[in-house]
């Protein structure tokens, strides 16, 4: 069996439909279910080994629709809601299944916030700050989190098997030391936050920016996630497939997809 890294969810905080929204990308995620949008995570099954990078509070759900029965660690990339909020969804899990506590790898910066949110979860998850820069080994590939631009401490992952893979899922262009160590990987995830205007520009990137950041990296195949599509100008996977289209090697993230490393 081949490593592959699935995307679990492709949406930003909001997802798509947003309960409250009843906008043309709304509507079309309403009537088609396959352009709903979970909150952003995926994981990167190794076989033996099944990496969440990711909690996001649709964890329950995506992890059901995937047909994904055991983890063997988490990864967080920051301290946000959409990234931890399910957290607690593995507590049975653990208790029930697992009988031994799963790693937690997350932000040096999160530890306290982690340990005051989830009092209930000190012996089903052990905390482990993870390192910029530090290569993790899990046999098949290798998991290095690099640092992002964004709001707060963030980690984009540079997942190297096969192929090279870099999951970017929030950040608003890359520090000059990230760039650099992406450059030319066969595939880039990232964040592609806003249609139109961006009003959140030192955290996210809109579609344009993520196509151009795509182009920078040389990356082989730019696939654009963290999607709001009803911030700043709604937009239906229709039409930003047609607007992103005569961009050669540049693709719309969906719920599900599937990528082999
Ligand atoms: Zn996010
Ligand atoms: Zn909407
Ligand atoms: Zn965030």
């Amino acid at each position: 069996m081949a490593a592959t890294f699935k995307l679990l969810g492709t949406g930003a905080g909001p997802g798509v439909p947003s309960f409250y929204c009843n906008c043309i990308a709304c509507q079309e995620a309403r009537e088609n279910p396959r352009f709903s949008r979970t909150r952003s995570g995926a994981i990167l099954d190794l076989g033996e080994k099944k990496i969440l990078i990711d909690a996001s509070p649709d964890l329950r759900h995506q992890l059901l629709r995937e047909k994904i029965d055991e983890l063997s660690c988490i990864f967080l990339t920051h301290w946000h809601y959409d990234h931890f909020g399910g957290l607690g969804e593995v507590e049975f899990y653990v208790r029930l299944v697992r009988h031994e506590p799963l790693t937690l790898y997350l932000p040096p910066s999160a530890v306290e916030e982690y340990q005051a949110a989830f009092p209930h979860l000190q012996d089903v998850l052990v905390p482990e700050p993870w390192q910029f820069g530090r290569c993790y080994d899990f046999g098949r590939a290798t998991l290095t989190p690099l640092p992002a631009n964004h709001s707060i401490e963030t980690a984009g992952i540079l997942v190297v098997g096969k192929k090279s893979l870099a999951y970017f899922t929030d950040t608003c262009g890359l520090p000059a030391e990230t760039l650099q160590r992406v450059q030319g990987v066969d595939i880039l995830i990232c964040d592609a936050t806003f249609h139109g205007e961006n009003w959140y520009p030192h955290s996210h990137m809109s579609v344009e920016q993520a196509i151009a950041l795509g182009r920078a990296t040389g990356a082989g195949k730019t696939i654009l996630s963290h999607l709001a599509m009803h911030y700043s100008q709604a937009v239906t996977v229709r039409q930003l497939e047609q607007e992103i289209a005569s961009y050669p090697g540049v693709s719309l993230a969906f719920d599900g997809l599937e990528l082999e490393l």
